[in-house]
């Protein structure tokens, strides 16, 4: 019996190459050893495969959402920052988060009550209970519901319902797939209505200084018309193209979201993350000149 090799159109030669209209002239390769699984789902184009360097990988619609080694920078940036913005953080929300990655961080924080995720894709959930254990464990937490439909539809409910969030994460997918609404305004209009009055929502920003900054741009001006403060900081981590992603952080109240509210002691940070600390919530909202310049129209 002969079995049939996975193929996928982005890896040839046993090289992944991840390219954008976002990003011309501009890709990231990453050396494959065994490609696990190909599937278009519902809403997207799904990919996993076996990197040489990176352990396992999820690709969804052709970009890299997640890779095994470098995972931690990017959820914890995404979860920490936000939560550590709050005094108290109780109810939080997850939009997107499909690997389960977020979760397994916002339950760190003994404070949380109900962490609560909205993944379009429920087969992204199950290939990452299959192929990557180590986010996927976010979903055994007892604190944990799950509700698989449309983020948008769903944040749109509760904006009209009396549940409100102390923290909501957007950790969604690019905008060129079903996670387009995500970057648009009405979308941050509905998140402040589905926020308690001292609450915290963060979003990656899908691009970065090196990229399309001009989407960061449009995007904090949007969240600006919309919140009482706004931040962008970024998180480091090889596997998305050129090195980092920015996050958009935004408080209802005014206050400084680049002081964390809260911090761990020196043993809970160095058992409980690898990436996140104080000093890296700081310093990652500091910006080159010529970034700080474009940004803030200076
Ligand atoms: N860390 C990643 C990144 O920024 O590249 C994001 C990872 S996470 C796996 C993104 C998830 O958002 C995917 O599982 C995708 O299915 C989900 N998603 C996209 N559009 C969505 C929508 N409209 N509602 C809920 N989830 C959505």
């Amino acid at each position: 019996m002969t079995v049939k090799q996975l193929e996928h159109a982005s890896i040839k030669n046993s090289w992944f190459t991840e390219v954008s209209d976002s990003f011309p002239g501009q890709g990231l390769m990453l050396k494959v050893e065994e490609i696990l699984h190909v599937s278009q789902s519902e809403f997207q184009d799904v990919l996993v495969f076996r990197s040489t360097e990176y352990g396992n990988v999820l690709v969804l619609d052709g970009v890299v959402q997640v890779s095994e080694r470098d995972e931690f920078a990017y959820q914890e940036m995404i979860c920490h920052v936000a939560m550590m913005s709050h005094e108290c953080p109780k109810r939080v929300l997850v939009i997107g988060g499909g690997d389960g990655g977020v979760l397994r961080e916002i339950v760190k924080h003994e404070s949380v009550e109900a962490a609560h995720l909205c993944e379009i894709d429920e087969s992204v959930i199950e290939l990452s209970k299959k192929y990557l254990p180590n986010m996927a464990v976010g979903f055994d937490n007892t604190k944990v519901t799950v509700h698989i439909r449309d983020g948008f539809e769903f944040i749109r409910e509760v904006a009209r319902s009396d549940e409100k969030y102390d923290v909501i994460i957007t950790d969604s997918s690019d905008p060129d797939g079903p996670a387009e609404k995500f970057f648009q305004r009405e979308y941050f209009q509905l998140l402040h209505t589905a926020l308690n009055d001292d609450g915290i929502v963060i979003t990656q920003s899908s691009e970065n200084v090196w990229l399309n900054f001009k989407f960061v741009k449009q995007l904090r001006d949007i969240c600006k018309g919309v919140f009482a403060s706004v931040e962008y900081c970024a998180a480091l981590l090889p596997t998305y193209t050129s090195g980092q992603l920015g996050l958009m952080v935004c408080s209802k109240k005014p206050t400084n979201l680049k002081i964390p509210k809260r911090q761990w002691t020196q043993e809970e940070e160095s058992s409980l993350v690898r990436y996140y600390n104080k000093e890296i919530h700081e310093a990652s909202f500091v910006l080159p000149n010529w970034a700080k310049h474009f940004l803030e129209g200076t």
